[in-house]
């Protein structure tokens, strides 16, 4: 079974969003895999250094730290309730493993994660990355007044 997304472009355009995927988790370009994804820790390049590019247009947002935190929160939760089930550790094992299990992972886990997300993003042309210019902003609707 295969899994087919349709972006704006219809079914002329479609990319491979597995190897998307997978190049931004390597944090590498999601086009051509060669270029670095990644100028710091979390902010991505403007434009891939390899293929030229545009990146600056993505827009992740707040799905990679959700993402994390569902990851994240499986294996320390579920660790943690083994530990207590089938454990016998005394309370400071408890209190200094957990948290600093958290905060590895997650330092860990939040640039592969954005860059997965990324990809995806240029898979599906979206948000620009089909060559379309990106969709507005949505506006707030107007305000009503009391006497219209
Ligand atoms: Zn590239």
């Amino acid at each position: 079974m295969s899994v087919q997304f349709h972006g704006p472009a219809g079914d002329a355009g479609l990319r491979d969003w597995r190897g998307a995927i997978t190049r931004g988790v390597k944090g590498r370009c999601p086009h051509c895999g060669e270029g670095r994804l990644f100028r710091a820790f979390l902010k991505p390049v403007d434009r891939c250094e390899a293929c030229s590019e545009d990146l600056y247009h993505q827009r992740a947002d707040d799905l990679p730290p959700y993402i994390v935190i569902t990851i994240v929160g499986h294996v320390v939760v579920g660790g943690l309730l083994l530990a207590e089930k089938y454990g016998d550790w005394p309370m400071w094992w408890h209190m200094a493993l957990w948290p600093t299990l958290t905060i590895i992972l997650c330092l860990a886990l939040m640039q592969p994660v954005k860059g997965g997300v990324i990809g995806l993003q240029w898979a599906l042309r979206m948000h620009g990355f089909g060559g379309e210019a990106d969709q507005p902003e949505r506006q707030p609707l107007p305000s009503r007044g009391r006497n219209p």
